[in-house]
């Protein structure tokens, strides 16, 4: 809640005029409580999980031509409807009970942290500056948790719910044991910790940090994707990989950038299968061109 009964007042303690923006957020925001404001995450996390793999779920169904062309697994085991369905409500039987109690929990965390709600807003340049940070602190930590996940004892009890699609789609984003969720959000949330922002910022890095999780996932290769343009961005393709070897990969741990997998060699099985793929298909063009 806002410490300013009017508009006014909001201006006289900013010294200046309200931006559009944060006009409209005031508007919004001055009558309701912070805790109140905080948890829109959860609801905006719930609908981004859900309609996004839904296009794709519904692509895949209504259009399966179309949609095998840009199938990283064609040959993959296709689901149904009935099996899509399946992929969602598991999820959700598995986050939901977890969802609402760490989002309920969180909150004075959230205060301590530092995470504002008022005015002014931050600045575009300095939203940029923030989750490019958290960005990159999340990709580093999360490539080493994930290693972690690959040891025996964390796969066998806690990764191996995340691994029995082999072949994912945009539900399997989250799909994951109820431990695994709360190991990866640490590193979601050191980012923050040392840069507190503003909580539009906030939600902005969570649904980023969805959107990520379900490109990744989303078994498809599309050509146009922007994505393509930012230098070490893995993708699905590099993720999809890491599913279709199983249990037993030590391949491909990054979740966004793939600088660490090379770095620390762990995307040499990734290149030799690269590198058959391109020699397959020069030598397939030689015989067409026959
Ligand atoms: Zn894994
Ligand atoms: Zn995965």
């Amino acid at each position: 809640m806002l410490p300013y009964a009017t508009a006014s007042d909001a201006e006289a303690a900013l010294r200046r005029a309200m931006t559009r923006a944060e006009a409209a957020w005031f508007r919004y925001t001055a009558a309701k409580a912070d805790c109140y404001l905080y948890y829109h995450t959860v609801a905006v996390l719930l609908a981004v999980y859900t309609l996004l793999p839904l296009m794709l779920a519904l692509l895949e169904l209504g259009a399966p031509a179309v949609a095998l062309r840009y199938k990283l697994q064609p040959r993959g085991a296709r689901l149904s409807p009935a099996g899509f369905l399946r992929c969602y409500t598991d999820t959700a039987r598995f986050l939901l009970p977890l969802a609402a109690p760490v989002q309920l929990l969180s909150y004075p965390a959230v205060k301590m942290l530092g995470i504002r709600m008022g005015l002014p807003l931050p600045s575009a340049g300095e939203m940029a500056a923030q989750l490019l940070m958290y960005l990159l602190v999340e990709d580093y930590l999360s490539y080493w948790a994930h290693r972690l996940m690959h040891t025996k004892w964390c796969y066998d009890n806690i990764h191996h719910v995340h691994h029995e699609y082999t072949a994912p789609n945009g539900f399997v984003a989250p799909y994951m044991h109820w431990t695994e969720v709360l190991i990866l959000t640490v590193p979601t949330v050191v980012g923050p910790v040392i840069a507190p922002c503003h909580m539009i910022t906030f939600g902005i890095w969570f649904v980023i940090v969805a959107i990520s999780a379900i490109e990744t996932h989303c078994g498809y290769n599309f050509p146009f994707n922007p994505t393509k343009l930012i230098p070490f961005w893995g993708g699905a393709e590099f993720h999809d990989y890491h599913h279709y070897l199983g249990g037993n990969c030590q391949s491909n741990f990054a979740t966004v950038f793939t600088y660490c997998d090379y770095l620390y060699g762990t995307n040499n099985a990734f290149r030799r299968h690269k590198a058959g793929q391109a020699k397959l298909k020069m030598v397939s063009e030689k015989n067409v061109e026959k």
